[in-house]
């Protein structure tokens, strides 16, 4: 099969991670008789210092004519300070927005050998941890009017949180759909003791669920989904949730399974054309010192294979390799051991000895 990806680097250790990934692919490609090819798209923090804009019009249209984008990072220091529309992260949210990219796919699940490396109490973790975080991507607060002015002598600040039922619906039957996959079990997590927005997406999320007989719909608060993410996480199945919701609590799931940099995502909407990307942002403290973990961007390369080009084979070939460097101790700094004795049984490694030690280890099933 031949398949055109774009390639998004951006700034920090983006370029590092994205480099590791596209190995992976390239050994893939060999492996199973496939060709990638990669068409460079400028977004985020280089796209401003080049073009002036954090995501240029041609780079988005490269991005739509694509079979699917694969993202590193964007933002950083250098570019606190430039006016919000201009922001490195507008470019993404304008990439999201222009892609119609609804529906974002989060898994929060435990590698067994990576255990130790949980903040969480070992009683807790033993008792699994594999749910997803189905988070909605282009509305809600992100997507709202922001305004910054001056009133009675001082700043006011206004970001608007608004959802259609239309929005609401189609993300909550991905979310009871991804729930028939798996366990059957869907928490539908919102602020409707405070919130109107809220209110709607729960009659919404309770409206479906007559459609989805086999799926057991339960609601929860976001503190408290925030506290049972720490507590319980073993009760999760999937999570569907709005925006702003599930950018928080995505990152509090992953950082329980280990590391940030472990986690994939994908993107998607009414297209096979996906927008795939770790979790984490930039990592300008890390930038260039070869320490940034790839896993997560190569695990998003691997779920592109699954969901957008239909490779299950070869997406199941990247997670074994994965499992299997793994399984022989190596290890990348964010997720060496805290205990000195569990240490000593890995091997410290770095960015790039990472990504040719899971190209190495590529094996066609
Ligand atoms: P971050 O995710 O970049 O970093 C948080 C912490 O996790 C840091 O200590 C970092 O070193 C560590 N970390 C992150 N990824 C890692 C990896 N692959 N390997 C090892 N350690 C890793 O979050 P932040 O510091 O809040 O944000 C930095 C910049 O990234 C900001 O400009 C922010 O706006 C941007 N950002 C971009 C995205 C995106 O591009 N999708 C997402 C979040 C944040």
């Amino acid at each position: 099969m031949n398949k055109n990806i774009a390639v998004i680097r951006g700034d920090g250790i983006g370029p590092e991670i994205v480099e590791q990934a596209l190995c992976v692919l390239d050994r893939v490609a060999e492996l199973y008789g496939h060709t990638f090819t990669y068409t460079d798209v400028d977004m985020g923090g280089c796209a401003i210092d080049k073009w002036g804009d954090p995501l240029p019009e041609e780079m988005l249209q490269k991005c739509l004519a694509s079979d699917s984008v694969l993202l590193g990072a964007v933002g950083g220091n250098k570019w606190n300070s430039v006016p919000g529309h201009l922001r490195p992260e507008k470019g993404l949210l304008r990439l999201r927005a222009g892609m119609g990219v609804y529906s974002n796919n989060r898994p929060a699940k435990i590698w067994p050998q990576l255990a130790s490396a949980s903040p969480l109490k070992s009683d807790i973790v033993e008792k699994g941890i594999d749910f997803i975080i189905v988070r909605e991507l282009i509305g809600g607060i992100y997507f709202g009017e922001h305004k910054t002015e001056t009133k009675d002598a001082q700043q006011v600040a206004t970001d608007i949180l608004t959802y259609s039922e239309k929005e609401i619906e189609r993300i909550g039957r991905i979310g009871f759909e991804t729930a028939q996959k798996r366990s059957g079990r869907l928490c539908s997590v919102e602020k409707s003791n405070v919130l109107d927005s809220s209110r709607l997406w729960k009659a919404v999320m309770h409206r479906l669920a007559e459609e989805y007989p086999d799926v057991e719909l339960t609601d929860m608060l976001v503190d408290n989904c925030a506290m049972q993410i720490v507590k319980n996480p073993a009760q999760f199945d999937v999570i569907v949730t709005e925006n702003m919701f599930g950018d928080i609590l995505s990152d509090e799931a992953s950082i329980i399974t280990g590391s940030i940099g472990m986690i994939p995502s994908s993107s998607l909407g009414s297209s096979s054309c996906g927008l795939y990307e770790p979790i984490h942002g930039s990592a300008p403290d890390i930038a260039g010192t070869d320490a940034a973990n790839p896993i997560g961007t190569i695990l998003s390369a691997a779920m592109m294979l699954r969901f957008s080009f239909d490779m299950s084979a070869e997406a199941e070939c990247i997670e074994n390799a994965v499992s299997a460097l793994l399984d022989k101790g190596y290890r990348t700094a964010d997720i060496m051991p805290s205990d000195p004795a569990e240490a000593e049984k890995c091997k410290k490694i770095g960015c790039k000895e990472c990504g040719s030690l899971i190209t190495s280890l590529l094996k066609k099933a």
